[in-house]
């Protein structure tokens, strides 16, 4: 296989120092890859948009010095960009809402009939290809999902459709990479989606063609008999579950490499996304170089665990990322990250306790509780899997201690139900340490904020359980009191009955 590659999601609120990218990158090629991708959007120092450079971004100066360090290595860094889709980083920062397609205020997208977002997307071009002297450079292109959304791209695509649409924008902005010497890369889902826009398309773009649930083989043969050089992209599949579903991502990576080499692909690109949300690089990266193994040699997926991890990090990571997920019908491959999603991401704590108290109630939880204690004492006190045990175990703990609260105040003892969630603060504070080290080694810098932010909300519910009437029979539903959209005296809450925030 030519191309042997994995992508880092900087994007995602990442900070990564340059010290901490050498050591990635050294360990990755070691591992046998000769590329890795840095997917920036709007995490670049780009100079012709010195608005969007928030805190910690990655700077030309930087990638000019990695390049020119691990070039004669035989590894190539690669500058993956978004410049149709996914450019909300752009968007809301101030200076960008212009940027914005349609009227919609949860626009990602910029509009590709506007001449001046086109000239935007050219800025960004030449500030990576000045910083990166890789041949390719990704201009990424997927999920453009508002395409046709404003008056002007809707009375466009009247015309000339919505592959018509996509390909007027892409196809000059290839051309003019190739202009300047280089590569263009697309995602391919968008030209799955319209492939009458290849037509348009330069035949030396290369097309990334990820599918993390499913082969590529059916689409990428389809690229490749229209002309096109492909790379094909499965994912370790860390974005959709609690920490990681191990078994599913070896089995991804597996059927796109045997696919790639049957078809002829150039390679493989193991996709990671979005380490953010209580998710972090430090607990994934053995299993990142252990694919990388895995794709340049063949080694056996567990051996080249134990060879990156260590033998206690390859067991402890089977029962997080295997044994954990199959023992709660909440956590299984396939259900989405429901236990960050309720938790965290909702921004709402008590939204886990409403969908998953039957289950951590019960003795499916003490089961996972087992498991998280068979994990950790595998492991040295600063090992950075320590953080997603925490993250399970503090899940479980609390929807037990919300259970305890509930029956308090069915009860009618507003006072002890206030008081049993009071101890939740605590309960979280203990996944405080693990956030600020991520934080500080270039994870997510707003984790530690996220984690304000649910104390906010759980002391936001004492007072509301405090500032309840006394001398009446009468109580909201715990369900209700919980809710976002709660207001005192509203007796059919009538918002967060309909299920609105
Ligand atoms: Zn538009």
């Amino acid at each position: 296989m030519e191309f042997v590659g994995w992508m880092y999601d900087v994007a995602r609120e990442q900070s990564p120092s340059e010290q901490f990218l050498e050591e990635v990158l050294s360990r990755s090629r070691r591992a046998g890859y000769n590329a890795v991708g840095l997917y920036l959007e709007h995490r670049f120092a780009y100079s012709s948009a010195p608005w969007a450079a928030g805190p910690g971004c990655l700077t030309p100066e930087v990638a000019r010095q990695l390049t020119e360090r691990f070039r004669p290595q035989g590894l190539r860094i690669i500058p993956f960009l978004n410049t149709l889709g996914h450019m909300e980083g752009f968007i809301r920062s101030e200076g960008g809402q212009w940027l914005a397609e349609g009227r919609s205020s949860g626009s990602q997208q910029t509009c590709p009939s506007r001449p001046e977002c086109a000239e935007f997307a050219r800025g960004l071009i030449a500030d990576v290809l000045d910083a990166f002297d890789d041949e390719w450079v990704h201009l990424g292109g997927d999920e453009t999902k508002q395409l046709g959304q404003c008056e002007r791209c809707a009375a466009r695509v009247e015309q000339i459709g919505k592959a018509g649409l996509y390909a007027e924008y892409f196809a000059p902005l290839c051309r003019s990479v190739l202009e300047r010497g280089r590569r263009p890369c697309l995602w391919g889902d968008m030209l799955i989606q319209y492939p009458d826009a290849l037509d348009a398309l330069p035949r030396e773009t290369v097309i990334f063609d990820w599918h993390y649930d499913t082969r590529p083989a059916n689409t990428t043969r389809m690229f490749r008999q229209r002309g096109f050089d492909v790379v094909c992209c499965p994912s370790i599949h860390m974005y959709d579950s609690g920490w990681c579903f191990l078994d599913a991502s070896r089995q991804n990576i597996d059927a796109h490499a045997e696919d790639a080499r049957r078809l002829d692909a150039l390679g493989v690109c193991v996709t990671t996304w979005e380490f953010s949300f209580f998710t972090q690089y430090m607990s994934t990266l053995p299993i990142i170089y252990s694919t990388g193994r895995r794709l340049a040699h063949g080694e056996d997926w567990n051996a080249a665990l134990v060879a990156e991890g260590g033998k206690d990090y390859a067991l402890a990571a089977d029962i997080l990322g295997n044994r954990i997920p199959a023992a709660a019908r909440f956590l299984q491959p396939g259900t989405w990250r429901q236990l960050r999603d309720r938790f965290v991401i909702r921004q709402n704590p008590f939204y886990l306790w409403q969908d998953w108290r039957e289950e951590a109630c019960g003795s499916i939880c003490d089961r996972i509780l087992q498991l998280c204690d068979d994990a950790a004492h595998l492991l040295p006190a600063q090992s950075p899997l320590l953080f997603p045990i925490q993250l399970h175990r503090v899940a479980v703990q609390w929807v037990r201690l919300v259970e305890r609260a509930h029956r308090r105040y069915a009860d009618g003892d507003l006072a002890a139900c206030a008081s049993e969630l009071e101890g939740g603060h605590a309960l979280f504070d203990r996944l405080r340490p693990g956030l600020e080290q991520a934080a500080r080694a270039g994870g997510s810098a707003a984790d530690p904020a996220r984690l304000d932010l649910l104390i906010e909300k759980l002391e936001r519910i004492c007072r509301r359980i405090r500032a309840l009437p006394t001398g009446t029979a009468h109580r909201p539903a715990f369900q209700a009191l919980i809710h976002d959209a709660y207001v005192p005296s509203d007796q059919a809450a009538w918002r967060p009955g309909c299920g609105l925030a």
